[in-house]
Formats: C-alpha cells, structure tokens, sequence
C-alpha cells in the first residue's frame, strides 16, 4: 500500500492548548540552545551531562533547511557526522512528506549505510503521541535516550511533555519568500515570543542552558 501523509501544519486543538502550556516553566526548558544544527556534538553533551543519548527526533524546516526547501549542506555533513558517531535519527516535521528529504537520506545512506525514517505520524507536533511513534521508530536500546532537536517551542518542544528533553536551534533565515514570507510573520512572532518567555525563565530561574562554545572542542 502506498504510504498516506496529510500535513500536519494547520491548526490543531493541541498547538492551541500549546501556547498555554509554555508559560509552564517546565514546558519552556531547553538543554541546549544553539546558532546552529551543526554546532552541536552529542559525543559531547554526553560527556557534560553525563546522559547516553543515542537518538535524535530532527525537525526539518527552519532547523535543518530554509522553510520548505532543500536541506542545508552542512547540515547534511553534520548528520553525517552524528551518525558516525554511533546516533540513530528520525525526522518528525508537521509538513507533507516532500521528495526534499531523498538527496538527505541518499546521502546518508551511502556514506553511513544508515537509513533515516520519516515519520508520518497522524498526530502533530506538540501532540507527546507522534513523538511517541518517534521514539518507537528509532529501536534504541535499553538505556540508550532520545533528544528532539528544532527550533520551534509551539511544535518541536512539545517533545519536552513527552519527557524527551528538547534542543533548540535559532531558526535558519528564508530568503526571498515574498508575500508568502509576509503571511508566516503571525506564526515567526509566535515562535519568537515563546523563545522569548524561554529565555526569560532561563535567566528569573538560572537553568543551565548549554549554548554553541560548550560543544566546541579545544
Ligand atoms: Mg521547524
């Protein structure tokens, strides 16, 4: 049977119940926030926190490519890299499944012989169930734990209701959108505000927050 996918961007009960739940202490905890995707080394947050990470949820757009386009270079050698270091990786985007992801995971095939899953899961981010299929997909080990990495509290870090800890990156810039651009800006200020209110409680609570220099390796 040929695979199903329907988008998941629209608006949901669950985004709509989202924006409250943020204002949560709980709920707006990021481990780590970065300028980047690539900048980030698991190997790494491993060995600070003492944690065995061993899989990654990866969101695609704003994080990993522009919005609904081809995914950055780098961060493909990034994946690359992660994988290499021993990291399984699924991607869990609330948008339509796109033949965008086949240069991605081609490549990865053949550099690592690993195949990244798509995950087609009914139920949008924030909703913890299709992070729950996430975790599922990837087949980690007892023992072994899951990250979720993005860059959108409203969606991605519902994973953190999941108990899945959650990695923020700073959106990567569309450019050239055009009027298309113009009709996201109500969603952009969304996801600023929230990051906003995150970086608020970070600062009144003095949580640790890991950011780009600490994985950098001397
Ligand atoms: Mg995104």
């Amino acid at each position: 049977m040929e695979q199903q996918d329907i988008s998941r961007e629209g608006v949901t009960m669950d985004k709509a119940w989202q924006l409250g739940r943020l204002f949560r202490p709980k709920n707006n905890h990021a481990i780590a926030k970065v300028e980047k995707f690539a900048n980030i080394d698991i190997q790494k947050l491993n060995e600070l926190l003492g944690a065995n990470f061993k899989g990654v949820i990866l969101d695609v757009d704003e994080c990993i490519s522009p919005h609904h386009e081809e995914v950055l270079d780098e961060n493909v050698d990034a994946i690359i890299e992660m994988i290499n270091q021993g990291i399984k990786i699924v991607i869990f985007s609330n948008m339509k499944l796109s033949d965008r992801y086949v240069p991605l995971i081609a490549k990865v095939k053949e550099s690592t012989g690993f195949e990244i899953k798509i995950i087609t899961s009914k139920h949008a981010k924030p909703d913890p169930r299709g992070f729950e299929e996430s975790v599922a997909a990837l087949e980690l080990n007892e023992g072994e734990d899951v990250l979720m990495i993005g860059d959108n509290f409203l969606t991605d870090g519902g994973a953190i209701r999941a108990g899945i800890p959650f990695i923020k990156v700073k959106p990567i810039k569309t450019e050239g959108e055009g009027i298309k651009g113009v009709k996201r800006w109500p969603q952009r200020g969304l996801r600023a505000t929230y990051s906003g209110v995150s970086n608020l409680y970070d600062l009144l609570g003095q949580r640790k927050v890991l950011k780009d220099k600490d994985f950098r390796r001397e």
